[in-house]
């Protein structure tokens, strides 16, 4: 009988790799891991937390000027962009250590250096050791796309954003994605005067189209500059800071460029050809609904697989592999009705289908919206609006949709999920008793139906 290092050797220790390792271990699995960068991955290391706390920094600005409308004199607020890094970075070592421990307690042995693949069932390490494994998951993440006009080395991604030495002044950001929308809030909550800069006709492509529109209308209004059907032609070091020209002729200086333009898996160097690992267009491996890839031996979970670019999605897959391989427990990740949060200001969370994409799938539906101010917006004197959108599929009564604008959207989406994925229909959400006063009782006591203006 061939003997292996490691039941399990994880390639990569973010938000999948680990949650696999803990869970693959916990079944008696002996579980190698390495990680190249830092222990956590994306998400905890420059993506999804660090992102939440500039969040929570930028949002401040609003609740300054708001709340001289409750009767607070706040004076003139200063901020220090060194000290929220500084912060920012100790809460991220605590959380790697949080991580790193998760893995010792579980005795998954941590390699802190990159690995490849150089056999079905063989690793190399960066120093030269190889080890071998039964099974081996690649759960690499992907990277920031880089830029191919001239001058494109000048931009930053969002890694280089959490770890600025100040805040700029004047940024271009280029993108209408997640990160794209999340930054150009963070930068202009935070002081910074912000032009976005998107290639397509309205941002969030995908999304519904409310919530797109209505989004676009309220960072207007909170002083982003918005350029859609542009891209950037060039970008030269100058004096005066970057001088930026656009696909459309404008030019702007600005003191940073960040692009946001998506991100390719990880798969540079792994030696995935080799050992008989399909991918498809774009770099991304090829898996089946149980995170298998076209060689026996591999698996892959997350966003180097490219399904679903989400944390907790990375995670689900990542467990469902483990408690399969391991567990003797198969199960597959659900993708349906997955909740989705875009941290902008104001806030989207979102679930199920968008109206045009319900209308293709359904035909017929019945909608209805609530436009109105929060309540803490009237005495803060706030002109801003806050969007609640249902869809429901005429036939079932289901709700297929959920989509909201304003604060705390993500958390009310969060629950709004559980009722959808349980199939609550367009009455059930009727039955259900207010919670009063919130935002979110308008889920429930929205009555009309409505009617697209004539003409
Ligand atoms: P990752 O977390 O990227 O982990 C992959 C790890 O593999 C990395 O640590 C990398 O260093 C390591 N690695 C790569 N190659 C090798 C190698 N050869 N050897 C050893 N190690 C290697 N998602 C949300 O759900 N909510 C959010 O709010 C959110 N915000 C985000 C904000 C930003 C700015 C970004 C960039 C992403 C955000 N995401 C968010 C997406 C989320 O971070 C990813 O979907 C998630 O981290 C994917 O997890 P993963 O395990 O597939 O990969
Ligand atoms: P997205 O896929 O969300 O958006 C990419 C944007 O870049 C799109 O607007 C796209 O335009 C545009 N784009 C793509 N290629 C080019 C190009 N060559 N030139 C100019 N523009 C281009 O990616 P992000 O980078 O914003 O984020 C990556 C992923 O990370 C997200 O998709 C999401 O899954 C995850 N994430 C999740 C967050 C959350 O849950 N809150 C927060 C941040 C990230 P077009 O629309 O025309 O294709």
């Amino acid at each position: 009988m061939t003997t292996f290092d490691y039941d399990l050797f994880v390639i990569g220790a973010g938000s999948g790799g680990v949650r696999a390792s803990r869970v693959a271990a916990s079944h008696g699995a002996r579980v190698a891991i390495a990680e190249e960068y830092r222990v956590g991955g994306t998400c905890v290391i420059r993506g999804c937390v660090p992102k939440k706390l500039l969040v929570y920094a930028s949002r401040f600005h609003g609740e300054f000027e708001d709340a001289a409308g409750f009767g607070w004199d706040v004076g003139q607020p200063t901020f220090s962009w060194q000290k929220l890094i500084a912060n920012k970075d100790k809460e991220i070592d605590r959380l790697e250590k949080a991580y790193q421990s998760t893995l010792d307690r579980w005795k998954v042995e941590t390699y802190r250096m990159r690995a490849t693949i150089v056999g079905p069932q063989r690793v190399r390490l960066a120093d030269g050791r190889e080890c071998s494994a039964k099974t081996i998951l690649v759960a690499t993440g992907g990277r920031p796309r880089v830029g191919d006009y001239p001058g494109a080395e000048l931009a930053i991604s969002s890694n280089e954003a959490f770890h600025l030495d100040e805040l700029p002044k004047r940024i271009v950001i280029v993108g209408g994605g997640y990160i794209a929308v999340e930054f150009a809030g963070i930068f202009a909550g935070l002081g910074a005067d912000v032009t976005l800069v998107y290639r397509g006709v309205e941002i969030l492509r995908g999304f519904d189209d409310d919530l797109r529109d209505d989004l676009t209308a309220a960072m207007t209004k909170r002083g982003i500059k918005i350029v859609t059907g542009a891209n950037i032609a060039s970008v030269n070091s100058s004096q005066r800071g970057l001088d930026v020209a656009l696909t459309n002729g404008a030019t702007m200086v600005a003191d940073q460029v960040m692009l946001a333009i998506g991100r390719v898996p990880n798969v540079a160097g792994l030696g995935l050809a080799e050992v008989g690992v399909e991918v498809g267009a774009g770099g991304a491996i090829k898996v089946d609904a149980h995170s298998r890839t076209t060689a026996p031996t591999i698996f892959a979970v997350g966003d180097v697989t490219d399904r679903v670019q989400l944390t907790p999605v990375a995670i689900r897959e990542g467990h469902a592999f483990a408690d399969s391989q391991f567990g003797g427990k198969p199960w597959s990740v659900d993708y349906d009705l997955i909740p989705t949060g875009v941290f902008s200001e104001p806030e989207i969370g979102t679930v199920g289908l968008s109206e045009a994409d319900a209308r293709a799938k359904f035909g017929e539906l019945d909608l209805y919206k609530a436009r109105f101010r929060p309540m803490k917006a009237v005495l803060a004197g706030r002109d801003e609006r806050m969007l609640m959108k249902l869809i429901v599929d005429q036939k079932s009564q289901r709700v297929v949709g959920c989509h909201i604008l304003g604060p705390d959207a993500a958390e009310m989406v969060q629950m709004a999920a559980i009722a959808m994925r349980m199939g609550a229909t367009k009455a059930d959400f009727d039955a259900t008793m207010a919670l009063h006063p919130s935002a979110a009782e308008e889920l429930v006591t929205m009555r009309d139906k409505w009617v697209a203006p004539k003409g």
